[in-house]
């Protein structure tokens, strides 16, 4: 066995940092995040350790190997028929109670096994202390201290666990009491005659509790019916305890954990108050916790979109105006064709460059996000909004997928897995398309820029907004039509408040930037081609009269009602819009780029030096504005900026009224999700949920776009 890759699976209690030690051990980048349910299908890392390959599995958070939610159900499957050689099994070492009744379930499976005690840096700063050698000696298997975010102690997992594999440390099985053992011993005898593929210890625990899902499986495995005496196994004891069997196992399991810890574990006498209870007062209050919450949001979004909108600027000029300038140039030098410098500069750079320019914006909300996130703030904004959820008829746990959505609503509908009931599952999926995703920032950014200058963080802050008051309406509709029902009652775990680091922030930041980036790169380059054959066939023919134009101006009556049908150019944005959401501001950046500039001339274009120069002095002047701008808009002083326009933002001002941008923005929001999301429906439900997807966010935008053009001309705007 010595040269086969080594297959380790890390399992542990939501939260507790294993993705974290997994990217910490192999550098990879799996998503971390201070809450629960971030992990729910399993994901890997590689990773080479003294000539040995390692493949790392980062199995969702769990409570126990019950089959009662999904995450367990996962679980299960990977540990028996995974093969896993080792199960390291990461403990929040300041929440021992909780976090070893796993273990005990773990050590039924009889697998070589490292207990690796996570968080320690806490554990200390609380002044507790754990006789690690009495410890170790209890639990059988090697024990490792561990920061995952400091990286402390974490090159001595692996080596723990060519310990554990080579001298097969298994941990100790918790022994029940005399009635029950003796009933697994019956349970075990019978097992290893029918020669059951599953260890047996774990075998007999699962059939006297009756866990439906492991029945299931062995009985796949196994060609003789089990025998009904196991029945009568589990009513003796029934009988004897006068409670159901997973009681009195779960009761002596935690016995035992009680019993190990009063040896182990010394706690400090409590003297202060803890932290977190303090601020949560506040955080968690009924009356302020929620204004509070939407006071930080707010500020957030003020910060990001000052502190982003010069270097913003700064990028659309350079590549407009700089890259734009220069390729043009050596297009003329080189003496192509005309339509090559159209295919590049006027397609894809004006479309691409305009996407690219949003970076700065992503990158500041993002570092918020994630700070939110890792803070364990989030988890709070969970809490509050359970009640509002619960309201209207939905669950409460479906507001960690809806803010998942927030990021990208992929990975938020496979969140929605850790709903166990299959109609709040789907309720919850066909709501995430409302939340408004990154991608569809850089339409707002572009929108608020042109029109609304002094209230740009205002309006952002409002579409935020209207998508999660959209989601409620929507959701208490469906709730009382196609998935009536009651919403079940649910706890919300609240993880301790944590000051990020900053690597942990910049991880998460670049991670979801790079993607940003990455897409511009490919999906949007092609798409801009693509857009760009349909905006110039027939050549030469002016861009109304093109296949697009002539396709856009036919469907763009549909939206007169909604205030931009006028024009056929934001319909024809929306159209491959529907590929990826960013596209939707590269195809504006194409279609009014061409309305600014004719015939440009390429022969004189003046000194390369000096306008590099130009550029530096540009990127630097942009943080010294970037600060002014942030302490004077904190200090709410309302203020211009001023800017030339560029040539994009003129032509989208001669096409759009302050209501009609609104309300495409509005739109925009609403609708459809990307070809990712709507794969992502198809994997986990089926063509049934895409087309109701498709018909809800079609429909719900075109109406609230509709009213709220209706009403904005009642109210007299323009
Ligand atoms: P998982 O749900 O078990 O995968 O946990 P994550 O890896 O997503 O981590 C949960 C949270 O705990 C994140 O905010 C991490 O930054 C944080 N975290 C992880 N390990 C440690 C640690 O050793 N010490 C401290 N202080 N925080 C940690
Ligand atoms: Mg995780």
């Amino acid at each position: 066995m010595s040269d086969r890759e080594i297959v380790i699976a890390f399992v542990g209690n939501p939260n507790v940092g294993k993705t974290a030690l997994i990217n910490a051990i192999s550098g990879a980048e799996l998503k971390v995040g201070n809450w629960p349910g971030v992990t729910v299908e399993k994901k890997e890392a590689i990773f080479t350790y003294k000539g040995r390959r390692f493949r790392l599995v980062d199995l969702p958070g769990i409570y126990s190997l019950s089959p009662y939610t999904l995450e367990e159900k996962i679980s299960q499957e990977f540990l028996l028929d995974g093969r896993p050689d080792v199960v390291v099994n990461v403990l929040d070492s300041t929440n021992l109670e909780r976090n070893l009744y796993l273990t005990t379930q773990l050590a039924d499976l009889g697998l070589p096994a490292v207990l690796v005690l996570n968080m320690w840096d806490e554990f200390q700063a609380k002044g507790y202390s754990l006789d690690l050698r009495m410890f170790e000696g209890v639990m059988g298997v090697p024990c490792v201290p561990t920061a995952a975010t400091k990286g402390m102690g974490v090159s001595q997992i692996l080596d723990a666990v060519l310990d554990a594999l080579q001298e097969r440390r298994v941990l100790r099985v918790v022994r029940f009491d005399e009635v029950v053992e003796e009933e697994l011993e019956r349970i075990e005898e019978m097992l290893r005659d029918i020669e059951c593929p599953y260890p047996l210890r774990w075998s007999s625990v699962k059939l006297l509790e009756k866990d439906h899902f492991f029945i299931e499986k062995l009985q796949e495995k196994i060609e003789y019916e089990l025998p009904p005496w196991i029945d009568e196994s589990r009513r003796k004891i029934e009988r004897y305890y006068n409670e159901d069997v997973d009681t009195v196992l779960a009761v002596q399991r935690h016995g035992y954990i009680n019993g190990l810890l009063k040896e182990v574990l010394k706690k400090p006498v409590q003297r202060r108050i803890e932290l977190t209870s303090v601020v949560d007062n506040i955080l968690l209050n009924r009356v302020v916790g929620l204004p509070i919450f939407l006071l930080l949001v707010y500020l957030m979004f003020k910060v990001t979109f000052d502190g982003s909108a010069p270097f913003v600027d700064w990028l659309d000029g350079f590549f407009n105006g700089f890259v734009a300038k220069w390729l043009g140039y050596l297009f003329f030098k080189l003496g192509l064709p005309g339509w090559v410098n159209s295919l590049v500069i006027g397609g894809v750079l004006q479309g691409v460059g305009l996407v690219l320019s949003f970076v700065p914006l992503m990158l500041l909300l993002y570092i918020f996000m994630s700070f939110l996130e890792e803070s364990g703030y989030m988890a709070r904004a969970a809490f509050l909004m359970d009640r509002i959820m619960h309201a209207v008829g939905l669950h409460g746990k479906s507001f960690i997928p809806l803010v998942i959505g927030f990021g990208c609503n992929v990975p938020a509908i496979l969140a929605t897995r850790a709903l166990e009931n299959e109609r709040d599952r789907k309720l919850t999926a066909l709501l995430i398309p409302f939340m408004s995703c990154g991608a569809r920032l850089p339409i707002y950014a572009l929108f608020a820029g042109v029109f609304f200058t002094k209230h740009r963080a205002e309006v952002v802050f409002s579409m935020y907004l209207l998508g999660m008051l959209i989601s409620l309406i929507v959701g208490f509709i469906l709730r009382r039509t196609v998935f009536s029902g009651e919403a079940p009652p649910f706890i919300m775990e609240l993880p301790p408040y944590r000051i990020p680091t900053f690597k942990m922030l910049w991880r998460s930041t670049w991670l979801r930037t790079k993607a940003f980036i990455k897409k511009a790169g490919t999906v949007i380059v092609a798409a801009m081609v693509i857009l760009w054959v349909f905006l110039n066939v027939p050549f030469g023919a002016p861009p109304e009269k093109t296949i697009l134009g002539r396709v856009s101006s036919a469907i763009s009556v549909l939206f007169v009602p909604a205030g931009f049908g006028r024009d056929w150019r934001p319909v024809a944005a929306l159209i491959p819009g529907t590929a990826a959401k960013e596209i939707i501001v590269g195809a504006l950046g194409q279609l009014y780029g061409v309305a600014g500039k004719d015939e440009e001339n390429y022969s004189h274009p003046g000194s390369f030096v000096k306008d590099l120069k130009e550029q530096a002095e540009g990127f630097v002047g942009a943080f010294k504005e970037a600060f002014r701008l942030i302490f004077a808009s904190l200090g709410s002083q309302a203020l211009s900026v001023e800017e030339e326009e560029s040539s994009v933002a003129s032509a989208i001002k001669k096409s759009f009224t302050p209501l009609s941008a609104f309300s495409y923005m509005v739109f925009c929001l609403l609708w459809m999700p990307c070809v990712a999301t709507l794969g992502m429906f198809y994997k986990e439900f089926g063509w049934s949920m895409v087309g109701l997807s498709v018909l809800l966010t079609t429909s719900v935008p075109w109406l609230v776009s509709t009213v709220i053009y209706t009403v904005g001309r009642l109210l007299g705007y323009s």
